[in-house]
C-alpha cells in the first residue's frame, strides 16, 4: 500500500456521522480532493447511542450521492410517547431506523472511502496554525481541518472553545418485551426534566433501551446502576437479558450558533449540536458534516482555506439558527411537568402536532403555529389526572 501522504487539502478528525459526512459532502463537491478521514480507532466499532436514524439525515446523504445504508434494516412506523400513564402513539409521517452505530458508522467510513477518502488510524492529540497549513501533532498537515471528533472533542479544546450544557446517557440491548414491538417507545421520566426512558426495537429481536437526563451542576451526576434503575422505572422489564452497556455524554445545542472563523470548522457532536429536546444527534451531525465539507471544497477552490469557516458559518446559521432556538426553547418548556403533558395531550388529540413535534425532535422542525395551538389547548383544558387520552384509530 502507498503511504500517506502528509499533507492533505482535508483532514477530518473524527470518523463518526460528522466526520464521515463531511469527506462526502466535500468528494461529492470536488472528486479530486485529497481528504484524510481520521480516526483513533479501526471500524467497525460500537457507539453510546440510542441508534434512531431519522430519515431526514439518509435524505441529506443520499444528496451527496450516498445510499443504501439501512436497505437491510426493518423500518420503524409507530412512536409511542408517555408519561406516568399519559400516552400518545400514533403513525409517524415518515418511517425512521434503528440501525446499531457498529453498523451504521462502518457503512458511512465506507461510502466515504468509496468516494475518495482516505481513512487513518490516529488519535489526534494536538493541533495548531502554521502560515499555510493547520498542523495536527506535528505530522499531519492540512489547508482546512473539520473537527468531528465528538463530545470530548480535541479539536475544540484547541480553538478555546468550551462545551455548554450536556447529558449523560446510558443504552443497553435487550430482548424487545410484548408490547414494545415494531415501535419506538419513550417514557418521559418524573423528574430532572428533560430526561427519559426509551426502548427502540432494532428488528431482529433486540430492543435498543437506555435512559438519558440533563446533568446540572448543583446534583452529581447519576451513576450507571442508578441510570440502570431509571429505565426499569420507567420501562418495567426493559433492561431484562440486557446486554453491552455503554454511557456517554451528550453536548446539548442552545440558542446561540457561532461557528469559528478560519480554516478549523466544527461539526456534529465537536460542534455541541445534540437535540436538548430529544439527545437526538445524527441528524445535525450528517446535517453540518456536509455544510462543512462543502464549504472546505468551495474555499480551496478559490484558493482561500482560510474562508473555509466564514462559508460555514453563512451556510449553517440559516439551516440551523431558528431549529436551534425553538429547540432551546422547547427544552425550556420541558423542564416543567405541565408543559411536558400538555405536549403529550395534544399530541394525542391531533396528527398534525404529533408531526411537527416529531420533526422538532428528530431534525430540523420548529415550534410550528399547530403546536402552539396545541399546547394552548392542552393547558386551558381540564386536567384529567388518570387514564390514556384516547387515541384516535
Ligand atoms: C446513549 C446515547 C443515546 C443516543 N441516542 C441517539 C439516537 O437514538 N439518535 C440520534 O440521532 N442521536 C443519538 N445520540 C447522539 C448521537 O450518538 C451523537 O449525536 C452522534 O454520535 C454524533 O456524531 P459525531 O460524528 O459528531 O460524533 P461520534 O459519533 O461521537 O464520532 C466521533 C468519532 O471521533 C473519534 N475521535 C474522538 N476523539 C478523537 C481523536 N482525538 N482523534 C481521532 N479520532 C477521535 C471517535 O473514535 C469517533 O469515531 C445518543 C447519544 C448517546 C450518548
Amino acid at each position: 500500500m502507498a503511504s500517506a501522504p502528509t499533507h492533505w487539502d482535508l483532514a477530518v478528525v473524527g470518523a463518526g456521522p460528522a466526520g464521515a459526512a463531511t469527506a462526502l459532502g466535500a468528494l461529492h463537491a470536488d472528486p479530486g480532493l485529497r481528504v484524510a478521514l481520521l480516526d483513533r480507532v479501526d471500524f467497525p466499532r460500537d457507539k453510546a447511542c440510542g441508534d434512531g436514524v431519522a430519515p431526514h439525515a439518509l435524505d441529506l446523504l443520499a444528496g451527496v450521492g450516498a445510499t443504501g445504508f439501512v436497505d437491510d434494516r426493518v423500518p420503524v412506523d409507530r412512536l409511542r410517547l408517555g408519561r406516568g400513564g399519559l400516552v400518545a402513539e400514533r403513525r409517524m409521517a415518515r418511517s425512521a431506523w434503528v440501525v446499531p452505530r457498529r453498523i451504521l458508522d462502518a457503512r458511512l467510513v465506507d461510502a466515504a472511502v468509496a468516494a475518495g477518502a482516505r481513512l487513518l488510524r490516529h488519535r489526534v492529540r494536538d493541533l495548531w496554525q502554521d502560515t499555510d497549513a493547520v498542523v495536527l501533532d506535528g505530522e499531519v498537515r492540512a489547508a482546512v481541518v473539520v473537527g468531528a471528533d465528538g463530545a470530548h472533542s480535541v479539536v475544540r479544546r484547541a480553538l478555546g472553545r468550551s462545551r455548554g450544557p450536556v447529558a449523560l446517557a446510558l443504552r443497553g440491548y435487550a430482548p424487545v418485551t410484548a408490547g414494545r414491538r415494531g415501535a419506538q417507545v419513550i417514557e418521559f421520566g418524573t423528574r430532572h426534566q428533560p430526561s427519559y426512558a426509551w426502548s427502540f426495537d432494532r428488528g431482529d429481536g433486540l430492543a435498543n433501551v437506555g435512559y438519558g437526563e440533563s446533568l446540572h451542576e448543583d446534583r452529581p451526576a447519576p451513576t450507571r446502576a442508578r441510570l440502570l434503575e431509571r429505565i426499569e422505572a420507567l420501562l418495567p422489564g426493559a433492561t431484562e437479558g440486557g446486554r453491552h452497556w455503554v454511557g456517554h455524554h451528550l453536548p446539548l445545542s442552545t440558542a446561540r450558533w457561532c461557528p469559528p472563523a478560519g480554516p478549523v470548522l466544527l461539526v456534529g457532536d465537536a460542534a455541541c449540536l445534540v437535540n436538548p429536546l430529544t439527545g437526538e444527534g445524527i441528524h445535525h451531525a450528517v446535517a453540518t458534516g456536509i455544510a462543512a465539507g462543502r464549504a472546505a471544497a468551495a474555499a480551496l477552490r478559490e484558493g482561500r482555506p482560510e474562508r473555509a469557516g466564514e462559508r460555514y458559518a453563512r451556510a449553517t446559521r440559516r439551516m440551523l439558527l431558528p431549529h436551534l432556538r425553538h429547540t432551546a426553547l422547547a427544552a425550556r418548556l420541558a423542564r416543567s411537568t405541565r408543559a411536558v403533558e400538555a405536549g403529550l395531550r395534544a399530541s394525542a388529540a391531533d396528527q398534525r402536532v404529533f408531526d411537527d413535534f416529531v420533526e422538532l425532535g428528530l431534525a430540523g422542525g420548529r415550534l410550528t403555529p399547530a403546536v402552539a395551538l396545541g399546547l394552548g389547548r392542552a393547558f386551558l383544558a381540564p386536567l384529567r389526572p388518570t387514564g390514556r387520552p384516547q387515541e384516535p384509530a
